[in-house]
């Protein structure tokens, strides 16, 4: 992982948390739709981006302060901290 010195939270990570199902957890349940998704870092849980209509990976880092989500979407590789508006690429 990247240590530039700009955010604790990605500077400390060491192990990536992958999304295990390619559905937002919390859109199932409800019957929405997403358009990306993301994994958070602290629970490992898969939710939807800020593009999607309800913004369940926001919603759920702001709840839970859980910091630290990657995209789940094939071919990106990148990790955001929402406390620190950090983003860097793996
Ligand atoms: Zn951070
Ligand atoms: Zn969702
Ligand atoms: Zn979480």
């Amino acid at each position: 992982m990247p240590d530039d010195g700009a955010c604790a939270h990605l500077s400390g990570m060491s192990e990536l948390k992958k999304a295990k199902r390619r559905e937002c957890e919390e859109c199932v349940k409800i019957g929405a739709e997403w358009v990306h998704l993301r994994t958070c870092q602290t629970c490992g849980g898969t939710r939807c981006c800020d593009s999607s209509p309800n913004r369940h990976a926001s919603k759920h880092a702001r709840a839970s302060s859980h910091p630290v989500i990657c995209s789940a979407e094939p071919g990106e590789r990148w990790l955001y901290c929402f406390p620190d508006d950090a983003f860097v690429e793996y």
